[in-house]
Parts: structure tokens; sequence; C-alpha cells
């Protein structure tokens, strides 16, 4: 024990973990060079979880009083802890929407939390927030927004679509106010049955009606469905959203349509493209998203197709002063911050944030745009090609041809149980992560390529554990 008020002790007890002394050197030293191992490492194993009572066993007794110290750490960390996650960025990693961030942005991560910058704030944080809302403002342009167009970078498409809902909400109570019309008992919004889980979930939260509506012979969800919807429900429905590369098989709703229903009826248009909308950068697949120029707010997720690591979630607005009127939170201790140029926590349900857009901003900025869309279409070329392979094969069948990247099909005569066990397997011999889903009720699988590295070759390999 040191004596606290001891002068002449070299350690203080308060400040230990925030000097430069040499066992700290060492930390940081361990710490970066496990990351750039992991970061350069070329050939990173798929790994799979672990049981509760394995890791229980496996890595015991970490949180201490005195603690254990970083070498004891970072080896469990490397030995248990790791190998017992999945690598999202294995490129047998097909399952639900995979990550594959580029290695500028993962090397920028750590940059960002070498930085402590404050996200939230002009006041705090002027220089990142401006990088970040040079990639948003790049973002809107593909998009066809118009130049006052901004947002912020939310932690996912959960929170983003929440934000955008809440914001949406908003705008309608102040409008049916601002005309003197009644309010009604209770708001709804309306989605497709493809519509992502957490269109549902923001619902609920809200605790506002979800109407959903059935999608046209092709599985997207079209005006034609909406339209008696809004007849119906009039001053009800708050919001439509559109999925723009739905989760399961990978659609793109028919955006066009449903923006057209404006010119008769007051709605916010929001658009979900979480996965889908990085493939509207590619020119040869941009009129799948026509329409996509009338959305009042619209997100992407860089962690998916973007190419960045987790977690982050472009939320875009139309006119982002309505966004603001509904989120800037409101306290003495933050009127400061009113007036600034533009403070990200303004515009989605948070105060505190990493400015978690400057990993893609540095990767963008190092690569350029094309290299985007150079990785991107790799990603929608290996599903096409996957799809043919499907074709080709007498016991698959496809749901329906791939739109963007996803590739959903049947194994025909095989139930839950034979996906499931075919799944494990998988993983198990450590040959890919696929994982079952469910289409109108009956079990199917997909692939999702994101990943550029997940090339034909290794998902025939996959192919083939299934005859
Ligand atoms: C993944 C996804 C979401 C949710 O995004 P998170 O980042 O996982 O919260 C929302 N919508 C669609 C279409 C998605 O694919």
């Amino acid at each position: 024990m040191s004596a606290p008020h001891d002068r002449t002790h070299a350690r203080d007890d308060a400040t230990r973990m925030h000097e430069l002394a040499p066992e700290m050197m060492a930390m940081v030293d361990r710490v970066i060079d496990y990351s750039r191992r992991r970061l350069i490492f070329d050939d990173v194993p798929l790994d799979k979880p672990l049981p509760l009572r394995e890791l229980r066993r496996l890595a015991p007794g970490s949180i201490t009083e005195e603690g254990i110290g970083s070498q004891r750490a970072i080896s469990m960390f490397e030995n248990v802890l790791a190998p017992a996650c999945v690598s999202i960025d294995h490129p047998s990693y097909l399952a639900f929407i995979p990550s594959a961030p580029s290695k500028a942005s993962i090397a920028f991560d750590l940059v960002v939390s070498a930085s402590s910058v404050y996200g939230g704030s002009w006041l705090e944080g002027s220089g990142a927030v401006y990088a970040e809302n040079e990639v948003l403002a790049m973002l809107a342009r593909e998009f066809g927004l118009p130049e006052s167009a901004g947002g912020v970078f939310m932690q996912g498409g959960t929170i983003g679509n929440l934000s955008a809902l809440v914001a949406a909400r908003d705008a309608h109570r102040r409008a049916l106010t601002a005309a003197g019309r009644p309010h009604p008992a209770r708001l709804a919004v309306v989605c497709s049955e493809e519509s992502h889980s957490s269109v549902a979930s923001a619902a609920d939260i809200m605790d506002v009606e979800i109407i959903t509506t059935p999608m046209d012979e092709t599985g997207r969800l079209g005006g034609e469905a909406v339209a008696p919807i809004l007849e119906e429900h009039g001053d009800a429905v708050f919001c439509v959203v559109a999925t723009a590369g739905s989760t399961n098989l990978g659609l793109v709703d028919r955006l066009d349509s449903i923006a057209a229903l404006k010119d008769r009826h007051d709605f916010w248009f929001h658009v979900d493209g979480a996965y889908g909308l990085a493939a509207a950068l590619l020119p040869e697949l941009r009129d799948r998203f026509a329409g996509l120029e009338h959305a009042d707010s619209l997100i992407v997720d860089p962690h998916k197709w973007l190419f960045a690591p987790f977690d982050a979630c472009a939320l875009i607005y139309r006119d982002p002063e309505l966004a603001r009127r509904a989120h800037t939170q409101r306290a003495g201790y933050l009127d400061t911050l009113e007036g600034d140029d533009w403070n990200p926590s303004d515009y989605g349900v948070q105060l505190t944030r990493r400015a978690r857009g400057l990993p893609l901003w540095f990767s963008l900025a190092t690569y350029g745009i094309g290299a985007y869309r150079d990785a991107i279409r790799r990603g929608v070329e290996t599903a096409h090609a996957v799809a043919d392979l499907v074709h080709e094969r007498e016991e698959l069948e496809l749901v329906c041809e791939p739109e963007l990247s996803v590739v959903a099909f049947r194994r025909l005569g095989w139930d839950l149980d034979d996906y499931q066990s075919w799944s494990d397997r998988l993983l198990d011999e450590q040959l890919g992560f696929v994982t079952p889903s469910s289409h109108r009720g009956a079990p199917i699988t997909r692939f999702a390529v994101v990943n550029p590295r997940s090339t034909p070759e290794i998902i025939t390999g996959i192919l083939d554990t299934m005859r």
C-alpha cells in the first residue's frame, strides 16, 4: 500500500491508469501489436461460439480487485475469447448481412479510439463532424437528395429507423396542428411484410400502430398496395417505410410508385436501405432505386455493404430542420450548444456519440469512391454467378433471381432440421457460416455476399455440401 500523502512516493494510486509508466508502454505495445497482427493477417480463421460453461472454464476470474495485468488479459482475449467470436470479415461468412471492413477503415478505427473525439457537438468535435458530414453529403448526392440534406451517423439501422420515424411523427403532428386538423387517437406507420424487424420494434417503442401491406407478385412493395391504406387511414398514417434491399431476399421495393403517392397524400417517405442502398452507388443498378430522390429520410449501414467496421448507420434527412426539432435535447447545461454549425446529437436518439463515421471517411478519402463501386459490384457479380450455379443443380431451387447480392434458395426435400444440422456442421467444420431462414413459412437458406473476397469458388465448396 502506498501512502496517498507521501510525495516522495513515485506512484499515485489515483492516476496510475493514466500515466506513462514503463508497464503502460508495454501494455500499449501489446495491444497495438495484437491489433496489427489481426488487421494484416490474411488467413483469419472463421471461428465459432463456445457454450457458456466452456467459457467459464477457459476464461475464469478476469475481474478482480487488483487486476490481472494486461499480459494475462490480452492473452485471454487472443487465446480464448477472440476464437469464440465468429470472424465477420471471413470470406465464408455469408449469413445474415456480413461485414467486411476495408483495411483503411479498420486501421482508422484505432485512431478514432486513440483520439477521444466527442462526436455529439460542433463545439467539441467540429473537425470530426465536418469530415463525417462530407461523407453524408456525398451519399446524399449519390442518392439524389438536395444539397440541403443532412444527418448523422447512428449506431445501427435499428436506431436509425427509430430516429427517422420519431422525426416523421413529430413533423406530422406539427403539420396537423398548423393546419388546425384533429390529431388521430392512434398514429400508424405503413410498411411491407418484408420490412426489417426493427421497423416493428420502433413502432412498438413509439406506441404507434404498424400496418403491414402485402407485396406485389414479385415480392416488392408498390404504390398500389399503399394507396388504399392511405385512403382508408387518412391522417392516422404519418410514415410509409419502403425497403431498398430487403434483408432476407435482397429485393428493392418500387420506390418510385410509392413516392408518386405524395402527389395526393401527405406522408413522410422513409427508405430503409441499411443493407441495399450501397448498391445505388452502381450506375448500372441506379434505376432500381428510382424514386429514392423523393425520400424524406433514408438509412444505409456502412457496417454492412460500405466496408466500415461496427457500428455505423448513415441516417440522412431531406430537411434536417424537421429532425432537429424532434430530436434536440433541452437543458440548461446544453443551451451553450445552440446556434452552433451542426450538432450531430440533434438528429437522432442519442447525445454522447463516437465519431463513428470517421473510419468510413478515412477509407473513402484513401481509396476514392471508385474503389467502393468496384467492391460493391463484385458482390453483385458473385451473387449472380452463384445463382447460375444454383440453377444448374437439380437438388437446389432459387427463391427468386438475385436483385442485389442475396441469393436465397431451397434444398429440395429438406425440412428446417435438415437446414439447421447442415448449417451447424458447416460451422463446426469451419467450411462456412450460413444459417437457415424462411420464406412464406417454408425453410430456405441464403448467401448474403458483401465481402468482395467471397468468391464463387468458396461458395461452390459450400454448395457441394448440400448434395
Ligand atoms: C440490418 C438491417 C437493419 C438493422 O440494422 P442494424 O444495424 O442491425 O441495427 C434495418 N433494416 C434493414 C433492411 C437491414 O438489413
